[in-house]
């Protein structure tokens, strides 16, 4: 109900500001619950949110909500490649598109950008 009044016919995506018919659209809370449970239920902080930001930013508040004392859910993913630099004993890890946060060997990783394909 929330969404057909907060969420117009064709609505803006707060994140990428992009445009997108209501049922390609979600109400999200623009400060994460897990920072302020506060905000839960005010609607100023809900806004539109395209279905590809709204899985991103759901991803990354999984470090929120462990931070936070909540079990945070893990979800596995295959890992397609890993590639050492040559300059540093950093590893370049490529995960299928859309993938967000992940746990390798214990150390949180963050895909800031996508790696271009090979
Ligand atoms: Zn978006």
């Amino acid at each position: 109900m929330q969404r057909i009044r907060l969420i117009r016919d064709v609505d803006t995506c707060y994140s990428c500001r992009e445009q997108f018919p209501r049922d390609e659209l979600v109400l999200d809370h623009v400060i994460p619950v897990a920072l302020d449970l506060t905000r839960a239920l005010d609607e100023r902080n809900l806004a539109p949110a395209c279905l590809a930001c709204h899985r991103a930013k759901t991803d990354s508040e999984q470090v929120l909500a462990r931070r936070g004392g909540k079990v945070a859910v893990a979800r596995p993913e295959r890992v397609a490649s890993v590639e050492r630099e040559p300059s540093a004993r950093v590893y370049g890890v490529r995960l299928a598109p859309g993938a967000g946060n992940h746990l390798a060997g214990g150390i949180l990783v963050r895909a800031a950008t996508p790696l271009p394909p090979t």
